[in-house]
């Protein structure tokens, strides 16, 4: 799986949205994840969820969660859609959204990775 699709995955993009490009910059040590999102797509407004057409992009930038000890950041063109009712809007984000508490992630990743453990033990 290309490193784009597997960033991809762990930020729980989904079409229209994808990562261009991950680059480690070995001056500043972090990470940036570039995402975009197809062209031509519609995205829903923030207000009804009514696919728009999107008006135009802002470029934008979110720190994320540090990926193994280095800082990792979210690089898009925010894009903004015009809807029949409420006008042109800034549309939601998917990473955006609120991180569930690092002692959920603990338990949800202990729980996957105890299985993974348990196919991969040899005898
Ligand atoms: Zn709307």
């Amino acid at each position: 799986m290309p490193l784009e699709d597997v960033f991809g995955r762990i930020l729980g993009l989904k079409e229209p949205w994808f990562v261009e490009d991950v680059v480690f910059d070995t001056g500043k040590l972090e990470v940036d994840i570039y995402v975009g999102f197809r062209a031509g797509a519609q995205l829903p407004c923030p207000e009804c969820g009514g696919l728009c057409p999107v008006h135009d992009t802002v470029k934008r930038t979110w720190r994320h969660l540090n990926f193994f000890q280095y800082p990792a950041y979210i690089h898009a063109k925010m894009p903004r859609v015009v809807c029949g009712k409420h006008g042109t809007r800034t549309v939601k984000v998917p990473w955006s959204r609120r991180l569930p508490d690092s002692a959920s992630l603990c338990k949800e990743g202990q729980g996957k990775h105890q299985g993974r453990l348990r196919e991969g033990t040899r005898p």
